[in-house]
């Protein structure tokens, strides 16, 4: 799961290309007002909460914000994120920027005595095949170090383990695998709890989602189906908290580790290769 997406972009270029199946749930694109003024406007697709920030290197050119520009995107739509300007007329002008997003806002304090529930129903039993500090994918030290991969069918009903509001719902992606092209191709609802936290529910099947943005969910609740939409190796929910704290220059996602009541007994961990 990728939680980070670097775009660089300048005149003429694009540094990767793009699938049709990529989530692109933030983008930036540019429109040239006239000679020597670009405007760059940012659209989110599939997320009402997420973080940006932009750098840029510019040629005889200013920017109507200083970098680096760090912006909190609230809502879906687009904006205008800023404006370069030629600074004199007479000399070449060149631009270059590049931008990072994430997953939430800033802010979030984990309430120490936040307790989780197994996120599928009461009378299902899945195994752990992936568990926290786990080494395909959530490695100690990675944006998932804390994080669950239950094997489930697809189709499985996948429920809130904390209450919250909806913040991101993507669900028109029918593509996933163990190559790392599938990276952006994974369906997922977003929950953001009380404390500031965020919860994310990935690789749901193809309209596999059973809530919508701004909805607000109990814990318990049934918010999706399982599926095998994006980078892996087979049907599986995966699950992490997260949040996003201050560093300079910037911000980053922080994995959280939480505990989980399972049918018997809260656990500070899942281990790997057991069924809750
Ligand atoms: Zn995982």
């Amino acid at each position: 799961m990728r939680a980070l997406v670097v775009f660089l972009l300048a005149i003429g270029f694009v540094s990767r290309s793009i699938a049709q199946s990529d989530d692109h749930a933030v983008r930036v694109e540019k429109q040239l007002l006239q000679e020597g003024v670009v405007r760059l406007v940012i659209t989110s697709d599939h997320l009402s909460e997420s973080t940006v920030v932009l750098t840029a290197t510019l040629e005889n050119m200013d920017s109507s914000v200083a970098m680096p520009f760090i912006l909190e995107l609230k809502g879906v739509g687009s904006r205008e994120l800023c404006v370069f300007k030629i600074h004199d007329p007479s000399q070449s002008w060149h631009y270059k920027y590049h931008f990072e997003w994430k997953y939430g806002l800033r802010g979030g304090h984990p309430d120490p005595d936040a307790v989780y529930r197994l996120p599928y129903q009461d009378n299902e039993y899945h195994v752990v095949m992936q568990g926290n500090r786990g080494a395909f994918s959530h490695q100690a030290g990675s944006i998932n170090e804390f994080a669950y991969d239950f094997a489930m069918p697809i189709g499985s009903t996948v429920c809130a383990a904390r209450g919250g509001v909806v913040i991101g719902v993507r669900q028109d992606s029918d593509v996933g695998g163990s190559d790392e092209k599938f990276k952006l191709s994974d369906n997922y609802v977003l929950v953001r709890h009380s404390d500031g936290t965020y919860a994310e529910y990935i690789h749901l099947k193809k309209n596999g989602a059973l809530v919508a943005l701004g909805d607000t969910v109990a814990a318990g609740q049934p918010i999706g189906l399982s599926g095998v939409t994006g980078h892996t190796t087979g049907p599986h929910l995966h699950f992490a908290v997260f949040r996003l704290v201050d560093k300079p220059g910037g911000f980053e996602r922080q994995s959280l580790p939480v505990r989980v009541r399972t049918k018997a007994v809260v656990l500070d961990e899942l281990k790997q290769g057991n069924t809750y």
